[in-house]
């Protein structure tokens, strides 16, 4: 099998979006944008050993690596509308390639995306992939908004994505919904969009909230304040807290991929309306100030956020 072979075998398979003129087969991807919005662009990649584990899934793999990019384009605020993918492999395996494939056509649908495009070539398992969305015109929530005396907010609860990878490194075996976790984030695209012209800044918890919130606050040049009493937690965080006395994989603990969001007091009672709409917990955990620092209130400082290098 070649690369056309296995392009066609595996990855071309039937987009209904009519604003795709041309998708996987020419030399490029070409689609209509509706005047008056924009293009979102962002790209992750995850590696083997780095981002997931030798003996993750291929199904998993495909899943995460399309859910990490919708959380960004999420956490703009953008609905996401195609995606190129580069896929690295280190030999043929045509049933790895038949489970990656499907799985990822099924997220694929399930977020209402098509792969338009994308490379392939061997080596260590690397999985690139690239998501396009739109947005009306200047209406992205950046992470530069944030203003001084805006309430800070959180989706979902943080931290369990860590606890599972902390329980693997540790030889214990995490439980099930643990390691759903850590595997099938939930992008929260709903969220976003309904956040459109309401949050003032946003962030995805990739890495850990210290550090995601942090960039909100050099962005926007202010400081922020939070309490880890108002973290929002499950019920195995909580007790892992209990029991360890470590807030540090709730407030440093990445792949949560969370939204972090910051908004005007004026307009909670708007966003209780927008969580319930989207069914998802939503938390007040603090505020924005102007001391240029991130002050994380009941935190010693032992943990450290994720870090690329
Ligand atoms: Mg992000």
């Amino acid at each position: 099998m070649n690369e056309f072979e296995l392009i066609q075998n595996y990855f071309n398979w039937h987009l209904s979006d009519p604003t795709i003129e041309l998708g996987i087969g020419d030399d490029a991807a070409v689609f209509d944008l509706d005047s008056g919005y924009q293009l979102v662009t962002t790209t992750d990649t995850l590696s083997e050993g780095v981002h997931f584990f030798k003996d993750t899934s291929p199904e998993d793999i495909a899943y995460k690596s399309l859910a990490v990019n919708l959380s960004d384009i999420a956490a703009m605020g953008a609905t996401a509308k195609y995606f190129t993918l580069a896929i690295t492999l280190p030999k043929l395996d045509e049933t790895w390639l038949e489970h990656f494939s499907r799985s990822l056509k099924e997220a694929s649908k399930k977020y209402n995306v098509s792969l338009i495009g994308g490379d392939t070539t061997r080596g260590a398992l690397n999985i690139t992939i690239t998501m396009m969305g739109v947005v009306e015109k200047s209406k992205s929530i950046k992470r530069s908004g944030a203003k001084s005396g805006e309430n800070i907010y959180v989706s979902g609860e943080i931290g369990d994505a860590a606890l599972c990878l902390k329980k693997i490194n540790e030889g214990q075996k995490p439980h099930k919904a643990e390691m759903i976790r850590l595997n099938k984030p939930i992008p929260r695209l709903e969220l976003g969009i309904a956040l459109k012209g309401i949050a003032s800044s946003c962030v995805d918890i990739s890495d850990g909230l210290e550090q995601d919130l942090f960039h909100i606050i050099k962005a926007s040049k202010v400081g922020a304040m939070i309490d880890v009493q108002k973290l929002p937690l499950s019920h195995s965080m909580s007790k892992y807290i209990a029991d360890n006395d470590d807030w540090s994989l709730a407030v440093c603990g990445g792949d949560d991929y969370e939204l972090c969001f910051t908004a005007s007091e004026s307009l909670n009672s708007e966003i209780i309306k927008i969580a319930e709409i989207c069914n998802i917990r939503v938390t007040k955990i603090g505020v924005i100030n102007d001391s240029k620092k991130l002050k994380i209130e009941g935190y010693n400082g032992q943990g450290k956020s994720y870090q690329h290098f």
